[in-house]
């Protein structure tokens, strides 16, 4: 029996795992409505719906390279590649052995292991901001942590974060700003009290703000990456890096998808700006969860159990996450990253050209290795309410129509479209055709 096999069938067909006939399949709207009446909404992670696309979404048996597989055996090219955690693509056979070595030496054990240790290197002689590691189980831990870490070590409560950034299911990051100037956070989703974004500024993106010694950090996506992908403009993360030092604040980046994507040095190595905190997630656990805080050794320390600032997780640094992680790391060479520069630059140009080809009004930003999306003719966006003015119903109209085609994009029009080792240029030239096809399609939907 298949892991996605409906199990009354299997036996009415009488499926036994030797003898699998394919009988007990289910389809994926089947498993999907079952995962609905087992998991509020039938996802994990509220994203993966099809919320803001409409329909209900394919159920993922396996992945190979570019590609997934859903239950019912239709193949996809996957351009979501886990959001950016997944860059190798899907299945790569160094992350496979690793894991197999890693889970045989026992899953976790609540002491220290040399995996971790040599992740944390590994972190630290590719980021040389990062003086000391910490790693944890998502990036969402890492964005809390660097928060109550720059709380703690400068003991200014004030955060400053930017409209239409993404820093995960933090309570204090979910803050809704106000449009065009930097204002003190609203609560961003209900359950995060008025209290506890008291302390969250939001101001926004692309514009350096003035900072008092109130402030304890700024945290920013130095390329934003989750309002589709809008790059720093000239001076930007260097101002703030400036504004931080003129008030003693930290300057904390969130990496969570540049870090490892855009090279081995990640955004700050790009853009040449030393942050103080910098946070990991995503690529760093080859497709495992995991989560990283690196940075300045004096404020590392801060942490427990050095310094003052809790920080602890049961499976924090764990052996499986950490071999996946190494060996993603190690096969990301310098080489890969040149291959994968020209690769985003490519898929970028098949995907405009593909639309245009169409007459749908549809842009494609790559900033590095990162390839954005924007559904409209205007200049492309710098900032959040820039980046809202996307045709929503025209990203929704070529998802649909994509995902007929075999063509897997995330879910949401603000999500990057993330290319990985699997596009090769065959790949690539069945993406350009078939994505002609999807936008066909999508202006005659869109009328
Ligand atoms: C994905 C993401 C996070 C959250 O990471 P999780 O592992 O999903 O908790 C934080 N920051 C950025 C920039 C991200 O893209």
């Amino acid at each position: 029996m298949i892991p996605y096999c409906d199990e009354a069938r299997c036996a009415a067909a009488g499926c036994v795992p030797t003898l699998c006939t394919g009988a007990g399949v289910a389809s994926n709207r089947e498993l999907f409505e079952r995962s609905e009446r087992a998991i509020p909404g039938g996802v994990n992670s509220s994203i993966r719906a099809f919320k803001a696309v409409g329909g209900s979404p394919y159920v993922v048996a396996r992945g190979e390279g570019p590609y997934v597989f859903d239950v019912e055996g239709k193949r996809y090219i996957d351009l979501v590649q886990s959001y950016g955690a997944v860059i190798l693509g899907h299945a790569h056979p160094a992350i496979t052995a690793a894991v197999i070595a890693a889970a045989e030496d026992g899953t976790s054990f609540g002491a220290p292991t040399p995996r971790e240790m040599k992740l944390a290197e590994a972190i630290s002689e590719r980021v040389p901001s990062c003086e000391l590691v910490r790693l944890m189980n998502s990036g969402t831990e890492a964005t809390s942590t660097a928060v109550r870490l720059a709380r703690g070590v400068t003991g200014r409560d004030r955060i400053l974060t930017f409209a239409g950034n993404f820093h995960g299911a933090t309570d204090a990051l979910l803050a809704a700003g106000g449009s065009g100037v930097a204002t003190l956070g609203l609560p961003g989703t209900a359950g995060v009290p008025n209290a506890t974004v008291e302390n969250t500024i939001v101001a926004p993106y692309n514009v350096v703000p003035q900072l008092d010694e109130s402030v304890a950090a700024i945290i920013v996506e130095p390329v934003a990456a989750n309002m589709g992908v809008v790059a720093p403009g000239p001076g930007f993360l260097e101002g703030l890096r400036a504004e931080c030092d003129r008030v003693g604040a930290l300057l904390i980046f969130d990496e969570v998808i540049t870090g490892f994507r855009l090279g081995p040095g990640g955004a700050q190595a790009k853009y040449d700006i030393r942050p103080d905190l910098t946070c990991f997630g995503k690529v760093i656990g080859g497709g495992l969860p995991i989560g990283a805080v690196g940075g300045r050794a004096d404020i590392m320390q801060g942490l427990t159990p050095i310094g003052k600032v809790f920080h602890a997780g049961t499976l924090a640094g764990n052996p499986i996450a950490t071999a996946a992680g190494l060996a993603a790391l190690d096969a990301l060479t310098g080489d890969v990253y040149m291959e994968l520069l020209a690769r985003a630059r490519q898929l970028s140009g098949v995907l405009r050209d593909a639309c245009a080809a169409a007459g749908l009004a549809a842009q494609f930003p790559v900033v590095g290795t990162l390839v954005g999306m924007y559904f409209g003719d205007g200049p492309l966006p710098t900032n959040f309410d820039q980046a809202k003015t996307t045709s929503e119903a025209a990203y929704a109209a070529l998802f649909q129509a994509a995902l007929g085609e075999g063509i897997a994009f995330a879910p949401g029009a603000y999500e990057a479209v993330f290319v990985g080792l699997g596009h090769d240029d065959r790949v690539l030239d069945e993406i350009a055709v078939a994505v002609n096809v999807a936008a066909v399609k999508a202006v005659g939907a869109l009328g």
